[in-house]
């Protein structure tokens, strides 16, 4: 069995990426999904070369950060349903910065990046996440954190309404969504939103191929959908890691038996599916349990996340 494992980049990984990578390696890892700048990315190619251990890039794609396109682009970032705009007021936490999947210019952007990305032989595949719309509704058990009970679509979470989504939604079928008296039941402005991601995801896959296309998605199609606009069946897409996290849904451990199954039969037989396992959610014991649990419902391989979770090393497979 093929095992994944997330790793974001810090100032100590980068410092040490030799032992660190020899570490995940000796943990029984094959590939690893890498955030990190270009510079990063360069360090650590002939490591994993040496190594002989799979890179892959993770590429955070709807939140930005970048300083630049904040500065000279405020108006490429989401409107909410109350006209505010998620670089001023973000939802929920202050890096949920999101860009517009409806612009020219945003596609242009991110479509550049991954370009780049793709010009490093060495690299595997790229691996798409935060490719979706805010969490419309958050995950069940994080609602308590921000202390929210969310049980319906509320104007403040509920995104993108800017003039370039109105227009387009209006060009096609005549209606402004600032209008809708019920936005969160009305199929043609859900669908404009699902479709939104799944062109921009369908239009990377020509570009990132002959490499592994993958993406991390939330954990069953019914919840993607429903929280944060994911129609991911509909994806041209290599492998998808449904982030099988089940305290985050107030599941137990039997869940992730039940989500695998779910998204394998909902999947095209090309696509590998290989759920990720949130590590901190996990005790030592419970490890080999979930991940038997996600293999024998027909998994392709499994995904931890992530290298942070310190347990793991202590634990190798
Ligand atoms: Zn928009």
């Amino acid at each position: 069995m093929k095992k994944w494992m997330w790793l974001r980049n810090n100032a100590e990984l980068e410092k040490n990426f030799l032992l660190h990578t020899e570490n995940i390696k000796q943990a029984g890892i094959d590939a690893i999904l890498f955030s990190g700048s270009i510079e990063a990315i360069e360090k650590l190619i002939p490591i994993t070369q040496k190594l002989k251990i799979e890179l892959h890039i993770w590429s955070i794609t709807g939140i930005c950060s970048d300083p630049e396109i904040i500065k000279n682009h405020p108006d490429w970032f989401m409107l909410n349903r109350n006209g505010e705009s998620c670089l001023q007021n973000p939802p929920y936490v202050d890096y949920y910065k999101w860009l517009c999947p409806s612009k020219l210019e945003v596609k242009k952007y991110l479509t550049e990046r991954i370009v780049k990305l793709c010009s490093y032989p060495e690299i595997a595949g790229i691996h798409l996440d935060y490719i979706r719309y805010p969490d419309v509704i958050l995950p069940v058990a994080i609602q308590p954190e921000y202390n929210l009970h969310q049980t319906h679509e509320e104007p403040q979470f509920d995104y993108c309404y800017c003039p370039e989504c109105r227009q387009q939604f209006s060009a096609k079928t005549g209606i402004d969504p600032l209008d809708l008296q019920s936005p969160s039941t009305h199929t043609n402005w859900l669908k404009f939103r699902y479709d939104n991601i799944t062109n921009l995801v369908n239009s990377l896959a020509k570009i990132v191929r002959p490499k592994l296309f993958s993406a991390a998605v939330f954990p069953t199609p019914k919840i993607a959908k429903e929280l944060v606009r994911q129609d991911w069946t509909a994806w041209d897409i290599d492998a998808i890691f449904p982030m099988i996290y089940h305290k985050f849904y107030d599941e137990n451990i039997e869940w992730i038996k039940t989500a695998t199954k779910i998204d394998v039969q909902k999947l095209s037989s090309k696509t590998k599916l290989i759920p990720g396992l949130f590590l901190p959610h996990l005790t030592p014991d419970e490890l080999p349990i979930a991940m038997q649990k996600a293999m024998e419902s027909g998994a392709n391989s499994i995904a931890f996340f992530d290298y942070d979770a310190e347990k793991i090393m202590k634990h190798p497979f």
